[in-house]
């Protein structure tokens, strides 16, 4: 076995994806997957094209349906994951969405729904999980989504509740980290700058064109510049690395 494979490698480990049927999560799934890693897909629609793209490259993963706002939803999706695969190792609590939207135009229930998916829901999730590999005496690895919105808030557009809720999944984390460490669970963020998904190449042309002057490398980030970073964070090579925030921003946050 190379120092890599040793070092970075998850052949024997189970790690979960929310979110993962596409966008950053469907690629970050699929270097798991290559990493060696049995990865379990859970988002609200099918997520058959990262099943499929995995599967056909001889990886392991397979796809439950869950909405991780929903306890009883997430409760039932850990209990099914456990039957099939008996550990879970790994979480990249990935889900979310965002919403441009000022705030005196935004509701409350605008608000409610953004920090629901992307703190509470992450929290949810990484309690659930946590929960399990504290039981089990599984030392796993969390690795909650962030942005680098949860340090700067962007512009031109506004996104309050998001930024908000990237804040709070950061300083959850710190939280998380501290408190379980005792069961040898390490949990850290990542936070992404500007990256080419569903979620980003949607949006309107002029607001793209705002962005590209504040970007200090002149274009946004690819999913699978992130793979890394999660591999770094899901395996052995993070062994000491916890309550950490991974900024992978192409150098937006430094001014
Ligand atoms: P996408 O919109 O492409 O994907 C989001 C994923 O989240 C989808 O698979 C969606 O699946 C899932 N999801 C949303 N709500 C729920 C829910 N309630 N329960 C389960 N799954 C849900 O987004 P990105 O890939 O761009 O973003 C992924 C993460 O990265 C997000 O947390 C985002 O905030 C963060 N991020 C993105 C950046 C970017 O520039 N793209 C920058 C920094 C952070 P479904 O609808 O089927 O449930």
């Amino acid at each position: 076995m190379s120092y890599l494979d040793e070092v970075f490698g998850l052949t024997g480990k189970v790690a979960i994806v929310t979110g993962g049927g596409r966008g950053i999560g469907q690629t970050v799934a699929i270097g798991l997957a290559k990493a060696g890693a049995e990865v379990v897909i859970i988002a609200r629609s099918n997520a058959d094209e990262t099943v499929e793209k995995i599967t056909a490259e001889g990886g392991k993963c397979y796809f439950v349906r869950a909405d991780v706002t929903k306890e009883a939803d997430v409760d039932a999706a850990l209990a099914e994951i456990m039957k099939k695969s008996g550990h879970i190792d790994v979480l990249f609590n990935n889900a979310g969405i965002c919403k441009h939207q000022g705030t005196f135009e935004a509701s409350i229930e605008d608000w409610r729904e953004v920090i629901d998916v992307n703190l509470t829901g992450e929290y949810i999730m990484a309690r659930a999980v946590g929960k399990i590999m504290a039981d089990n005496g599984i030392h796993g690895s969390i690795i909650n989504m962030a942005s680098m919105s949860g340090t700067i808030a962007n512009i031109p557009q506004w996104q309050c509740s998001y930024n908000a809720s990237k804040a709070g999944v950061m300083h959850m984390t710190r939280s998380l980290a501290l408190e379980w460490a005792e069961y040898g669970i390490r949990v850290n963020s990542l936070s992404p700058g500007y990256i080419a998904t569903p979620m980003s190449v949607d949006t309107p042309q002029e607001l793209k064109d705002a962005w590209l002057p504040l970007m200090p490398m002149h274009r946004m980030g690819k999913p699978e510049e992130l793979i890394p970073a999660v591999l770094y964070l899901a395996s052995d090579a993070s062994g000491y690395t916890n309550g950490s925030d991974a900024i992978v921003d192409g150098a937006y946050t430094c001014f």
